[in-house]
């Protein structure tokens, strides 16, 4: 069976970033799409504005870019999702769900995260019935019907101003009196007219038949809890939670250390604690989540691949 010298599991910006540095290095390696449209969650994403070189952007031009540059200089990818993996011994094992076996002597977790569910009653079963955690995938749904976001973070309140050129009205529901989002991203919120912001308050349950109609919100400082509803007219109304993230590691638990988040730590180089493992981007513990940090990322991890088997390192 064919060993690999390298798979990359994961296809955002820092498996496309540890692909293209792989490739230029020669190196004989495979990387793994879970999803048809590569690019990780960077593509969900409306506007990035802080990319160097490419100012005023959006996330699905930036992960097409990333990919389609992997792909000219002759990356190779499959679309599989991986079930578990082996990587105690030199030669590791990456099991497939669709049976298939990989075999390699190092591997990149570039596995991201995932956007937090609510975690409240009637949220399962009205997703996509009303609910959503992607604004740039469901705006165009909400066309003119009221919209509330939740959180507080650069997230909500970027995705917020994104819904407003959609919907009619969309309103923050933020736990906190004061936002988390940078600055920079406060003062456009503030200015926009189609924003408001529901303070210091949390949804506590979601109604609906087969459509969001209705929820309940209660202030965390008096413990009021107010019912709101659809207006008539509509008959309905948009959820989007953007609560922040979780890793995508439910699957290295027990094999690679992770921080009581999940998130797998690794030294400067992006080493992990298996050696011949290597973690970069959004899955790692590091203190900035951004395309930039998970682009450098990928490359350090495949360069120290490259260094790991070469004599002249
Ligand atoms: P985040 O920064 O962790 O913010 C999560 C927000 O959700 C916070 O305001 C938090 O409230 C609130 N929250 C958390 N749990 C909650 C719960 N159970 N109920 C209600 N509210 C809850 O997450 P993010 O906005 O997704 O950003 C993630 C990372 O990506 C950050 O590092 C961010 O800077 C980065 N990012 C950057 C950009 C950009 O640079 N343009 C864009 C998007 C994201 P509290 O504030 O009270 O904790």
């Amino acid at each position: 069976m064919k060993i690999y010298d390298l798979v990359i599991i994961g296809s955002g910006p820092a498996g496309m970033s540890a692909a293209i540095y792989a490739q230029r290095a020669m190196l004989d390696f495979v990387m793994i799409e879970k999803e048809y449209m590569p690019g990780g969650q960077v593509v969900q994403t409306y506007e990035v504005d802080n990319y160097p070189g490419i100012p005023k952007t959006n996330g699905m031009d930036l992960g097409l870019k990333f990919s389609e540059h992997a792909k000219e200089l002759g990356a190779k990818s499959i679309t599989a999702e991986v079930k578990e993996i082996y990587a105690d011994e030199e030669i590791k094992e990456i099991m497939l769900k669709n049976g298939d076996t990989l075999k390699t002597r190092t591997i990149i977790l570039a596995t991201g995260e995932v956007h937090q569910t609510l975690g409240i009653e009637g949220e399962e079963k009205l997703k996509g019935m009303g609910v959503s955690y992607c604004a740039t995938c469901d705006a165009n749904f909400f066309e003119d019907f009221e919209v509330y976001v939740v959180g507080g973070g650069d997230s909500a309140v970027e995705e917020a101003m994104y819904l407003t050129k959609f919907a009619r009205k969309v309103t923050i529901i933020h736990r906190r009196d004061e936002l988390r989002a940078a600055k920079s991203i406060q003062e456009k919120a503030f200015k926009n007219p189609k924003l408001f912001f529901m303070w210091d308050s949390v949804v506590e349950e979601l109604e609906g038949d087969d459509i969001l109609q209705a929820m309940y919100v209660k202030n965390v400082k008096t413990g009021e809890v107010t019912k709101v509803e659809a207006d008539p007219e509509d008959g309905m109304f948009g959820l989007f939670g953007f609560i922040g993230t979780v890793p995508n590691t439910k699957i290295f638990e027990g094999i690679i250390d992770m921080d009581e988040r999940g998130y797998i730590k690794t030294d400067a180089d992006m080493h992990t604690n298996i050696p011949g493992v290597y973690a970069a981007g959004d899955v790692r513990v590091k203190s900035l989540r951004q395309v930039v940090t998970a682009a450098a990322d990928g490359a350090i991890a495949a360069v120290q691949v490259e260094r790991s088997m070469s004599d002249y390192f």
